[in-house]
């Protein structure tokens, strides 16, 4: 049963909270606002969906292959990039969304999210990517979980000074593989932003900080 007056997760642009602080779900964004779909499988999520939602996107979950219709961009958040994979190959999604990608779906993806975007892994074992960015990844490359680390960084075509970001038991690109990957920020040498056409990676999470500036980029490219 759900009281009057409330909403379900079954609604798809249902930011959870965003009511009680005076936000409408429905209503308070311009009917043009963009469509960004969050790969919505395992990971920080909600971090993301209140990230585009403030840059003035329509955040969607997505979970099913039906959720990819009507995107303007995607969001893969951070999380564990094994789960990730394995929920994609379960829910049927790593080949549909491999496709919309190399297809030009703007994607931006955070820690899991370049993990699994990266066409490969400095790693023996495998796991199931989407290989869509011509880099080679390595996880966990900052060391364990207690390694993490909040920073200020520079990021190239980032305006108004080093931005705030976590480093959350991150990757680093160990390898560009392709001519056109740019890399905008690297630490001590390693590269931690990058872009290849359509994709956008970030070995960090920038959706936990309140520093919107690389979210707010990636919306106003879609509009
Ligand atoms: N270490 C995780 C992985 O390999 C990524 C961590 C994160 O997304 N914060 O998938």
């Amino acid at each position: 049963m759900t009281p009057a007056g409330s909403v379900r997760w079954s609604a798809r642009d249902w930011v959870p909270g965003e009511r009680l602080v005076g936000r409408e779900a429905e209503t308070d964004l311009p009917a043009d606002a963009p469509v960004v779909g969050v790969l919505a499988l395992q990971g920080d999520v909600l971090e993301h969906l209140r990230a585009l939602r403030r840059c003035g996107a329509r955040a969607v979950r997505v979970r099913s292959l039906a959720d990819l219709d009507g995107l303007d961009g995607l969001v893969l958040p951070g999380g564990e990039s094994t789960t990730i994979g394995k929920l994609l190959v379960l829910a049927g999604l790593l080949d549909p969304l491999r496709a919309r990608i190399a297809d030009g779906l703007p994607t931006f993806g955070t820690c899991a999210g370049m993990i699994l975007l990266s066409r490969e892994l400095d790693q023996e074992t495998p796991q199931p990517v989407l290989g869509v960015l011509g880099v080679r990844t390595r996880r966990n490359a900052f060391g364990r979980q207690v390694d993490s680390f909040d920073t200020a960084l520079a990021i190239a075509g980032v305006e108004g000074g080093p931005m705030d970001v976590s480093f959350i038991r991150a990757p680093w690109v160990e390898d560009v593989l392709d001519d056109d990957v740019e890399v905008l920020a690297d630490v001590d040498g390693r590269p931690v932003v990058v872009r290849q056409g359509n994709v956008l990676a970030t070995a960090f999470h920038p959706e936990v900080t309140g520093d919107d500036r690389l979210h707010q980029a990636f919306v106003d490219s879609l509009r």
